[in-house]
């Protein structure tokens, strides 16, 4: 984690808290006057992996969808690195978020070859661009495959392909929703240890939405547990797993067992 540098005047323990690279502040949605996300608040640190966990239909990706900008709150805020960037009036356009986005069927572009897929959304020389492409496809191990066309490559080679993908362009913020849910198992497992080694070493903050608590456990440095559209319990993943706020959560974490 990074330090401020020392102000004069100041000793260590009045340093300013550090800035949370994403937060929202209390995010409310409703769908055909059903509340769906209701007064959601979290902060993701740089560096750090947030898993937002909860059962199918609690409104995990209405949360992520509202941070990514394609869909607009009903109340609250968004702010990245301390600046406001959405509340109801004021409202910085997706494209300007600096957000990088990793869904189960956000599918290659087909008719591209991998390096092409990986460099679709970089700006600049193509000399520049290319040493990106090489730079993430080589930490995915995929190097050899980048003149290849997506249909050669199996789904978990496709899967870390998005992941570069989504990584070019240097986001602020990753928004994974459950990225590695059309995976087989055995399979399911290694892709979740590389994409944290990645994504770690690329210092991204990511939020990561899954329905499994197996997932969250492997994944998150801090999990924010999700019921009916209300964030329950919040904190590290052993003190969120061994102390569950409630009964319901309980049940909830017995599915890893
Ligand atoms: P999760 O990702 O946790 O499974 P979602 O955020 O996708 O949950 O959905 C939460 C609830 O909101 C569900 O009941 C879903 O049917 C509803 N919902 C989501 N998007 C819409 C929409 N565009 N129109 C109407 N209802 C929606
Ligand atoms: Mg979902």
């Amino acid at each position: 984690m990074k330090h401020d540098a020392p102000r004069p005047g100041h000793d260590s323990a009045r340093k300013a808290p550090p800035v949370p690279r994403l937060e929202i502040r209390n995010l409310s949605r409703s769908f055909g006057g059903q509340l769906v996300v209701d007064n959601v608040s979290l902060k993701v640190m740089p560096g750090q992996v947030t898993c937002l966990l909860g059962p199918s239909g609690c409104g995990k990706s209405t949360t992520l969808r509202m941070i990514a900008g394609v869909e607009m709150q009903d109340a609250g805020e968004i702010h990245v690195d301390g600046n406001l960037i959405c509340d109801t009036v004021f409202r910085v356009p997706p494209e300007r978020r600096h957000i990088g986005l990793m869904f189960q069927d956000f599918a290659l572009f087909p008719h591209l070859t991998v390096g092409e897929n990986v460099g679709f959304g970089l700006k600049g020389a193509a000399e520049a661009k290319r040493a990106r492409v090489e730079e993430l496809l080589g930490k995915v191990g995929l190097l050899r495959f980048i003149d290849e066309y997506p249909y050669s490559l199996s789904g978990g080679e496709q899967q870390r392909v998005a992941l570069s993908r989504a990584l070019a362009p240097r986001p602020r913020i990753m928004l994974m929703d459950e990225p590695f849910s059309g995976l087989d198992n055995r399979l399911r497992d290694d892709i979740r240890d590389e994409t944290l080694d990645v994504l770690k070493a690329e210092d991204a903050a990511v939020l990561l939405v899954t329905h499994e608590p197996e997932e969250a456990m492997r994944m998150a440095d801090e999990i924010a547990l999700m019921r009916d559209g209300r964030i329950v319990q919040q904190g590290a993943p052993y003190n969120v797993y061994n102390a569950p706020a409630d009964k319901q959560s309980v049940a909830f974490f017995s599915d890893i067992n």
